[in-house]
């Protein structure tokens, strides 16, 4: 089977103030060309989604325009969220859930994230869903299980038409952030987990084998390519990286292979 186009999405997460985010957004924007031999999706903070949109529209490098969340009601008394229909409106079309400083700082449970992911399916866009072990579970022989359960807990009642639109981040906590990253040997064998777990336990063959499974943890231009080229591995999704341009598109480099 032929490999699926990669997916790299940069998580800008809480960093970057408009003028960086601006200029980080221009430079990607004029160095990066829409390729199929890749997307690109980059999450800014709430606060500049608009005028980062802005910038990638004028621009049309084909860079998504993503958040690092969203709230599954439609309107209403939720002080402090954002809707779908909001992030649509700035032109958004690629959601995170799930991610793992969501679950862990800010305490998200499988049930909240399985709801923001159905309701962001159901608007129409695009779902990163984030899944990973901790350091403590993987030690404890838990890894599989943990990844297992977040992904079938993050897709209930997913139907099997909405899932060309996930893409699943495996993202090993202990390698979020930490300069440690999984060995391309093990990062592969998790996401084969999950691959045939989606085949055989949740959907069917042809979803598994479409579906795209990034991975995430201290991905930098130096370990990229390396593991990008595993069976099972269809991009990343960065964090630390994706601040700085150079490393950001060199990171694309690797994932054109
Ligand atoms: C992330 O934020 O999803 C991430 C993987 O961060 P980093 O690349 O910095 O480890």
């Amino acid at each position: 089977m032929a490999k699926r186009k990669p997916f790299v999405g940069g998580n800008w997460k809480m960093n970057l103030h408009l003028s960086e985010a601006l200029a980080l957004t221009e430079e990607l924007a004029a160095k990066f060309r829409a390729t199929d031999k890749v997307d690109v999706v980059i999450c800014p903070a709430f606060a500049y989604l608009a005028q980062v949109g802005q910038v990638l529209k004028k621009a049309g490098s084909g860079i998504k325009l993503g958040a690092q969340d969203c709230y599954f009601e439609a309107n209403g008394a939720f002080t402090g969220e954002v809707s779908l229909s909001m992030l649509k409106d700035v032109g958004v079309s690629v959601v995170l859930t799930g991610h793992s400083e969501r679950r862990h700082v800010l305490g998200e449970s499988d049930e909240l994230i399985n709801r923001k992911t159905r309701a962001a399916l159901a608007a129409g866009l695009e779902v990163i869903l984030c899944v990973g072990e901790k350091l403590e579970q993987r030690e404890a022989g838990m890894t599989d299980g943990v990844n297992l359960g977040q992904t079938s807990l993050g897709l209930a009642g997913v139907k099997p038409e909405q899932m060309s639109k996930v893409t699943i981040a495996y993202e090993p906590v202990w390698a979020i952030g930490t300069g440690k990253t999984a060995t391309p040997a093990d990062a592969q064998a998790a996401h084969a987990r999950i691959r045939s777990f989606v085949k055989s336990g949740l959907y069917n063959e042809a979803i598994g084998d479409g579906l795209r499974i990034q991975y995430g943890g201290s991905v930098k231009p130096a370990n990229a390519a390396e593991l990008f080229g595993q069976a099972d591995i269809d991009g990343g999704l960065i964090g630390g990286a994706s601040l700085k341009a150079a490393d950001f598109l060199a990171i694309l480099d690797g994932a054109v292979q």
